[in-house]
């Protein structure tokens, strides 16, 4: 069998919710007791809840529902590779630019080294959030990429409230917050060269259901199960995902960010807050003014009006 196709068939069949012992578990997959009871831990260790009952054998803690390659493909007009477990879904794709046609999706279960900015951690246990990223052929090159992840995040936020998910503001410049929690984070990464199209991968991870005693995450954050009481279905909102930033990649290649910071502005968590802007060592504090038409941060210190813009730029409430 292929690398991690057990535990996938094991939590395949846990998935529905019940007990199954290990004898049965190992007389399906045709494996020992001892194997099944080693490849539980390892499921575990992907940050699945699971426990045993003497006599009545393993059952999940949540129920879950795994993402279906069918189910996704039929939803969608661009190609989606569903890959549960991988290193990075950025990085699969980043390693196979040449290859992919743009609009190309990966989407997994879980991440091992999941990352955001700068090379920190996105902590992504399998089954619960979704992780997807989309490969982007930009023509208008490397400068015409400014401002896209704001343009993507304000087209995610836009398509969760048509299905009814309301209260969700943005971060500047790419994260999803709900009431000052961070509910998802968008990671844009490019290659490409000066004069010629640029290479992007636009990625997403977003919360759905996660484990409070989930370890790792330096930062309050919240789940869309805290948003909504509505089920979420995952396949449902993958393919809606999908769509929104097919949609919105289209969109932002005619029309750039033209008439786009109302958009952004109505949504930011911070806007009127005091807040601080860290640039390595240096901080600058005053209240936060939204965006403008560049993407830039606006900020209100004592010295009058001040904009901001760049990647190495990190915004934190007071
Ligand atoms: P910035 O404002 O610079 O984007 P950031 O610290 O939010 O700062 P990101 O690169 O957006 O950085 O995301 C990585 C950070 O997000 C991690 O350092 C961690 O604090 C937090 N994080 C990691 N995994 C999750 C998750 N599943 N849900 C919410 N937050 C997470």
């Amino acid at each position: 069998m292929k690398e991690h196709a057990v535990k996938l068939a094991i939590l395949d069949m846990l998935s529905d919710g019940h007990f199954h012992s290990g004898e049965e578990l190992g007389d399906q997959l045709e494996i020992s007791r001892a194997a099944v009871s080693k490849h539980i831990k390892g499921i575990q260790a992907w940050g699945v809840d699971i426990f045993s009952v003497q006599g009545k054998g393993y059952k999940l803690a949540d129920s879950m529902q795994l993402l279906n390659q069918q189910q996704l493909q039929n939803s969608v007009d661009v190609p989606v590779e569903l890959i549960p477990v991988i290193g990075s879904t950025n990085q699969y794709l980043m390693d196979r630019i040449g290859l992919l046609q743009s609009g190309s999706v990966c989407i997994a279960e879980y991440q091992s080294q999941g990352r955001g900015r700068r090379g920190r951690e996105w902590v992504s246990p399998f089954g619960c959030n979704l992780y997807l990223s989309m490969y982007w052929r930009l023509e208008a090159g490397m400068a015409g990429a400014m401002g896209l992840s704001l343009v993507v995040g304000v087209a995610i936020v836009e398509a969760l409230e048509k299905i009814g998910i309301e209260g969700i503001k943005l971060k500047w410049p790419n994260d999803l917050y709900f009431y000052d929690k961070k509910l998802a984070g968008i990671l844009v990464e490019m290659s490409g060269q000066a004069g010629a199209a640029a290479h992007l991968v636009i990625g997403m991870g977003m919360n759905l259901k996660m484990a409070a005693s989930t370890q790792g995450i330096t930062q309050p954050w919240s789940c869309l199960s805290d948003v909504t009481e509505s089920a979420i279905d995952r396949n449902q909102l993958a393919t809606t995902l999908i769509n929104t930033l097919q949609t919105a990649l289209s969109e932002y290649e005619i029309h750039g960010m033209q008439g786009f910071v109302e958009r952004w502005n109505r949504l930011d968590n911070y806007l009127g807050r005091e807040v601080r802007l860290i640039m390595g060592a240096r901080e600058v504090s005053g209240i936060s003014c939204g965006i403008n038409e560049q993407g830039a941060v606006l900020i209100r210190t004592n010295s009058g009006l001040e904009t901001y813009i760049g990647g190495e730029i990190s915004l934190r409430g007071m």
